[in-house]
């Protein structure tokens, strides 16, 4: 089957063909850490890991790299308008921005983990890279694709024929939305900075241009990119706001510099809305992964209510939602349970061969709704299908086995379904309720109904339950 992607450069689902064949270069712009990340960055953050995921599923190695923008990012897409954003926090808070930085950075990998992201091959740093950055600003110079004014130096859009290629945007309509305060410095207002000069810039390196240096946001994507993957990769992503301009702009530095088409695939992820609108401070809503934990979920709730939605629709989040998503979540186990049940010979079909053509168009139809630009949703649906024909005992053992193959298989390309030792979490409540169903079986089995006896057995199992006859009595453990 055919891996189809969406490509942002050419608007159109097309097959994936990596460069090289079963090798995959890919890279994630990464956070700006300068704040926490929140859930909105992490759809973009999510899709990549799933993104990855799937393509080691069919059998690709990838190189994933994903940056740390820790200088250059400014407030305003117009960088003559607006301020470092790293530099903006440590003057109000009066911080070392280095210490901002390394402190959000080690909060961002912890994030990670806990939402279950695989780690990158490398998380290549900005501040790490500033050799690199400057060789590519000495290439564009000499090739005449940028010119220095005072200690600044520009990219030069009107010489790189295709610059707008991927926003769709023409330097002639630039120009004409040309900004109130024009910089007198810009041979053309949409040219944009590689390298800036500021003695009151806090982090801040020397070069030929001037002791007060520093690189701009776009040169730092393509020389960590060039750098860590070459000089051609085959995916680069990105939240929908880094199409323009700073995607536009790696291209145009990368390309103008190597000679070579940069990235083959371009893929966006849609923004993440929070109760219907744009997530902001004033509004409260500015979620991180610890106020999901803090309402009580688990990170994979909000690991499954990101993939509820395909990556290129938008997709709103409420705490209704993941209250939802959790029920949902808490079916998929309860379905894990019931097959387990089913393998053992409990709640099965007579047929021991019954229901396998039920699990082959599951698992064709969770591969094909991935192929096709990770459909995650009608993924999800293809899983979520396999629950009226187990509840309703149409499965035999070997469809049962085969199924939780099919689990495991969506889990290591998910990584929602509780396959593990999760289950219910320990509450006093919790278990008062499992120690009714216990002696609810201890009672069927009494009255030798075996059937109650079983089904609440299974019950049981679907919560992550498992039970241990002895001579005393009944007892239970969480799986
Ligand atoms: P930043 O830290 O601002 O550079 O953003 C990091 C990444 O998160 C970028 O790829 C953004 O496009 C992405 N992003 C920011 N806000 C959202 C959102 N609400 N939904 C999805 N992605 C987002
Ligand atoms: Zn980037």
């Amino acid at each position: 089957m055919t891996f189809l992607v969406h490509n942002s450069l050419t608007g159109r689902k097309e097959p994936f063909e990596p460069l090289e064949p079963e090798r995959v270069r890919m890279y994630n712009c990464g956070p700006t850490v300068y704040s926490r990340a929140h859930i909105g960055n992490f759809r973009a953050y999510l899709f990549a890991d799933v993104l990855r995921r799937w393509l080691e599923h069919i059998g690709m190695e990838v190189v994933q790299v994903m940056n740390i923008t820790d200088v250059g990012h400014f407030t305003d897409d117009d960088e003559d308008g607006g301020e470092d954003k790293l530099e903006a926090r440590a003057r109000r808070e009066g911080v070392d921005p280095w210490k901002i930085s390394e402190e959000y950075t080690r909060v961002f990998f912890e994030d990670l983990e806990r939402l279950g992201c695989l780690p990158a091959a490398v998380y290549p740093k900005a501040t790490d890279h500033i050799a690199e950055m400057l060789e590519m600003i000495e290439g564009l110079l000499a090739s005449g694709h940028a010119y220095e004014r005072g200690g600044n130096v520009y990219f030069d859009v009107t010489r790189f024929d295709r610059y707008g290629r991927l926003s769709k945007n023409r330097v002639e309509d630039l120009d004409a939305g040309a900004r109130i305060a024009v910089n007198e410095e810009k041979r053309h207002p949409a040219d944009f900075a590689l390298w800036k000069s500021d003695p009151h810039h806090l982090m801040k390196w020397e070069s030929r241009f001037g002791p007060d240096g520093f690189p701009g946001w776009h040169i730092e994507c393509s020389a960590m990119a060039r750098k860590h993957l070459g000089d051609r990769i085959d995916i680069h992503t990105g939240g929908e706001d880094n199409v323009f301009p700073h995607h536009e702009c790696e291209i145009a530095q990368s390309e103008a510099f190597t000679g070579e088409p940069f990235a083959t695939y371009w893929m966006h992820t849609k923004f993440l809305q929070v109760d219907g609108g744009k997530m902001s401070k004033s509004l409260g809503n500015v979620y991180s992964i610890d106020d999901v934990v803090e309402r009580g979920f688990e990170p994979r709730v909000l690991r499954y209510t990101l993939l509820r939605g395909h990556y290129r629709q938008p997709l709103n989040f409420t705490w209704e939602i993941m209250a939802d998503s959790r029920k949902a979540l808490g079916g998929l186990d309860d379905l894990v349970g019931r097959l387990r049940g089913v393998c053992d010979g409990r709640g099965a079909a007579a047929d021991e061969g019954a229901g396998e053509e039920l699990v082959a168009a599951a698992a064709g139809e969770f591969e094909a709704a991935m192929n096709d630009d990770l459909n995650t949703p009608r993924a999800l649906a293809a899983l979520f299908g396999l629950g009226a024909p187990v509840r309703e005992g149409r499965l035999g053992a070997r469809a049962a086995g085969a199924s939780l193959g099919l689990f495991a298989a969506a889990d290591a390309v998910l990584g929602i379904v509780d396959l593990g030792d999760g289950g219910p979490g320990g509450d006093p409540d919790d278990d008062a309720a499992i120690q009714a169903l216990v002696d609810a079986r201890r009672e069927a089995r009494a009255q030798r109904d075996f059937a109650e006896g079983d089904r609440l057995r299974d019950e049981l199992l679907g919560r992550g339950i498992l039970l241990e006859d002895t001579a005393d009595g009944t007892v239970w453990r969480r799986r």
